[in-house]
């Protein structure tokens, strides 16, 4: 375990910043909710996906030992809250004229895709909720003997108010059931539920609806909410460390979650829930149904009336962790085109140190100097143990990259640092622009560069022909045939093919 581990994490259900203590460490179990795969990831979601990435990289990075759960949402999402509507995979599959779990392949791949380019690590355990339905019928029917939830005409639903006699329901998002009862509208298909806040754990399936099991309450499907509460426990035990999910997730769904375990365990399932939040367009909530919707493809291709050129997933990535994740970030091109130029300096700076050669000279070793390096370095992890405040580590970082770079320029001799605080600069600087901000060159992630850099090399080429530079001609042939590429030399100019 890393001898500076005094992580602190903001829990919602306290609200109070919490020593982070895991319940068996080193073993950490993290579940976050995934999303629903009917559509393509926007970046919002990825956002959210990208905060939790950053915390799994830095509890790994602590020495922790860490199961990290992301489920994938594939069945029982209605696209209405009050348990009534088409399920939302079932509908596109319907407007597309195809099986429900093709419209979850493709959009789970692309799902993948996206946060492979965005570099997040690839979860430990990624269930769906398709590969759940008997533990979710388990689940139901352990309520139902609890005297929790109540069967009608083949869907069972939660009895709020019956749990609300014993337990608290509304503590995480601080809602009071009496306000509740009050607003919650009276929708068509709730004349089933004894009070409109009961929520569905199990659906009967109407006719149209194409994804439906037998259970023993007959055909049908489970309630949104009841598979994170089935596979989170599964995969992590009772109770588990962190929960996550964004902030429009803590009602109803992270707290009927909680209703759910605690009546069917009678013990809270989760120590410390984490929410992250919003990516805003003006001020306004970034969603699929809002119109405001922006796809990391289009970011990447610069396709967007709001943008004025492409961006990079990493300085994408970067945008999102200029901010810490429990604050709003409100996403704008000239916001964009700033995290540009600052993520470019941090990469200048990681090549920089990569080169940077140090050779230790005694007679000019700089108290002051060294002692900068050690608070700075320490400084990068009291930002990161502030909940995972990524701002401060590279507001760090940025001054770190000042004297890297001040070293560089030979305005600051390298050799008056100690060797110890020299490594300790380079190992810093390193680790936590790849291994915990998850920052990485993207020579790759420009598809065009290698024709480019060949298009420029045949211009020189035949530039150089055309001067009668034979030197440089023959360099060049040599070169780049090295590479298994020939130059061939034609009527209409110069070509080049494989060599066979
Ligand atoms: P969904 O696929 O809509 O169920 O959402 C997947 C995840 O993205 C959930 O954790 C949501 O809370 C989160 N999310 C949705 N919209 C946004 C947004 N505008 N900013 C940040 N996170 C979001
Ligand atoms: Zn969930």
């Amino acid at each position: 375990m890393n001898s500076e581990n005094k992580l602190c994490v903001y829990n919602t259900i306290t609200r109070k910043k919490e020593l982070f203590e895991p319940i068996n460490p080193p073993f950490v179990g993290m579940y976050v909710c995934g999303p629903t795969v009917y559509g393509d990831a926007h970046l919002g979601n990825c956002r959210t996906f990208v905060s939790y990435d950053l915390m799994y990289r830095y509890l790994l990075h602590l020495g922790y030992r860490v199961r990290y759960v992301r489920n994938i949402t594939d069945v029982g999402h209605l696209v209405n809250d009050a348990d009534e509507g088409d399920d939302k995979i079932a509908k596109k599959a319907r407007m597309e004229k195809l099986e429900p779990m093709e419209i979850v392949q493709r959009y789970t791949l692309g799902f993948r895709d996206v946060m492979q380019k965005f570099n997040t690590l690839p979860p430990s355990i990624e269930p769906t909720a398709t590969g759940h339905i008997l533990e979710q019928i388990e689940m139901t029917q352990k309520l139902i003997d609890n005297g929790y939830a109540y069967s009608v005409n083949g869907s069972v639903y939660f009895d709020v108010i019956k749990y609300n006699q014993k337990f608290q329901y509304g503590k995480l998002s601080g809602r009071v059931i009496e306000e509740l009862i009050k607003t919650e509208r009276d929708l068509d298909g709730q004349e089933e539920k004894k009070n409109t806040i009961d929520f569905a754990l199990w659906k009967l399936a109407k006719p149209e609806h194409i994804m439906r099991w037998t259970s023993p309450w007959g055909k049908g499907f489970p309630g949104w909410h009841l598979e994170c509460s089935v596979m989170s426990t599964k995969y992590l035990g009772s109770p588990f460390d962190i929960h996550g999910g964004g902030m429009d997730l803590k009602f109803p769904h992270h707290e009927c979650e909680i209703a759910q375990n605690v009546g069917a365990e009678g013990s809270e399932p989760v120590k410390y829930w984490l929410h992250t939040n919003m990516l805003t367009v003006g001020g306004q909530r970034m969603g699929k149904s809002l119109g405001n919707y922006i796809s990391p493809d289009q970011l990447f291709t610069g396709d967007h009336k709001m943008l004025s050129k492409s961006y990079s997933p990493m300085t994408v990535r970067f945008f999102m962790l200029q901010t810490h994740y429990a604050s709003t970030l409100d996403f704008s091109d000239e916001a964009l085109k700033a995290s540009e130029k600052g993520f470019r300096k941090i990469l200048n700076g990681l090549k920089t140190i990569k080169e940077l050669s140090y050779q230790e000279k005694q007679d000019i070793f700089d108290e002051a100097l060294n002692k900068d390096i050690e608070q700075l370095s320490s400084l990068c992890y009291e930002g990161m143990n502030d909940d995972f405040n990524s701002p401060k580590l590279i507001a760090n970082l940025f001054n770190l990259l000042k004297y890297i770079n001040s070293f560089h320029n030979k305005v600051l001799n390298i050799g008056a640092l100690k060797p110890e605080n020299f490594i300790l600069l380079k190992t810093t600087f390193i680790t936590f622009v790849e291994n915990i901000l998850g920052l990485k060159e993207e020579k790759n992630n420009n598809p065009n560069m290698l024709d480019d850099v060949l298009k420029t090399l045949l211009d020189t080429y035949s530039e150089a022909k055309n001067r009668k530079d034979y030197a440089t001609v023959d360099l060049i042939r040599k070169e780049i045939k090295k590479q298994g590429i020939l130059i061939k030399d034609t009527k209409e100019g110069v070509e080049w093919s494989y060599e066979e």
